[in-house]
């Protein structure tokens, strides 16, 4: 562990499973304490919990909804002024509900969205509130290859990630004079609860590498981007993808 970690406090959204239960366990095993954000999977959550204990750091559930702004800000608040710092946040949340354009309903294209981008914006503002006032502090976005190559059924998911890496970009070059840095991490197809329904053999097959990832390969990228190794690193889009792009 790294000993000038120790006490950093670390919130994940999105946390209840799959890449952001993954994060959540890198980071505390890094000595970070980690707030588990979630939005309904309470047995999943504490899962999570449990995990994150068994590194032996300290954790600590947050059940909120990211596209409820009040409720987001409400905690996220509340957070900030329990807390001496805010050390790192990462916008994990994210869902699909894929369709061809021409068939998806304004439902799915609302909910995609509104969870990216809404997401982005409830649960950045109040802690870079916080980290711009204590000058210091490290955000990363989980956005996909999707944002940032077409892929078909995927319109309302591609128009979320890219939003989330064009919001990302603007807010580091806000902040990167003021100790905040801001990166997005892309992964390509990490095997989660998301890929459940996935067509596996055909995905292999656009894959250099030739196999899905696993979620503990995005958590080493991200908590490398928290960390101080990453201490000229602002507004980056770094892809953990198996080599599609
Ligand atoms: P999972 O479906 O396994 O987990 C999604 C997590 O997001 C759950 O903890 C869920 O909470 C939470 N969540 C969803 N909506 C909300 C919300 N409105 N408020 C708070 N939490 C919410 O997904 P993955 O782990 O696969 O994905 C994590 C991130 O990585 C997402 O942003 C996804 O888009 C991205 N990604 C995933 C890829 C993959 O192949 N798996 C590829 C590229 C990007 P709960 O269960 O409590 O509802």
């Amino acid at each position: 562990m790294d000993e000038t970690q120790k006490n950093q406090v670390a919130i994940v959204t999105g946390a209840s499973k799959g890449i952001g239960r993954a994060i959540s366990v890198e980071l505390a095993a890094r000595g970070y304490e980690v707030i588990i954000n979630y939005r309904s999977d309470h047995e999943g959550a504490q899962e999570t919990l449990s995990m994150v204990v068994n590194q032996g750091a300290q954790g600590r559930l947050a059940c909120f909804d990211v596209t409820d702004a009040q409720a987001s800000l409400t905690i996220l608040e509340g957070l900030a002024e329990e807390y001496d710092s805010l050390d790192v946040l990462v916008n994990n949340a994210g869902i699909t509900a894929d369709a061809l354009f021409v068939m998806m309903s304004k439902k799915s294209w609302d909910r995609v969205i509104r969870t990216s981008l809404e997401g982005f914006y409830n649960a950045t503002k109040p802690v870079l509130e916080k980290m711009v006032r204590q000058k210091s502090g490290s955000i990363v976005s989980i956005a996909s290859v999707s944002g940032l190559m077409a892929n078909r059924g995927q319109s309302n998911y591609s128009a979320a990630k890219a939003g989330l890496i064009g919001a990302s970009r603007s807010v580091a070059a806000e902040v990167a004079r003021l100790g905040v840095r801001v990166n997005v991490v892309a992964p390509g197809m990490i095997d989660t609860e998301m890929l459940e329904n996935a067509p596996l053999r055909d995905l292999k097959k656009i894959i250099p590498m030739a196999r899905i990832g696993r979620p503990e390969e995005v958590a080493k990228v991200v908590a490398f981007l928290c960390s101080d190794d990453a201490s000229y690193i602002t507004g980056q889009v770094i892809g953990v993808n198996g080599g599609m792009i």
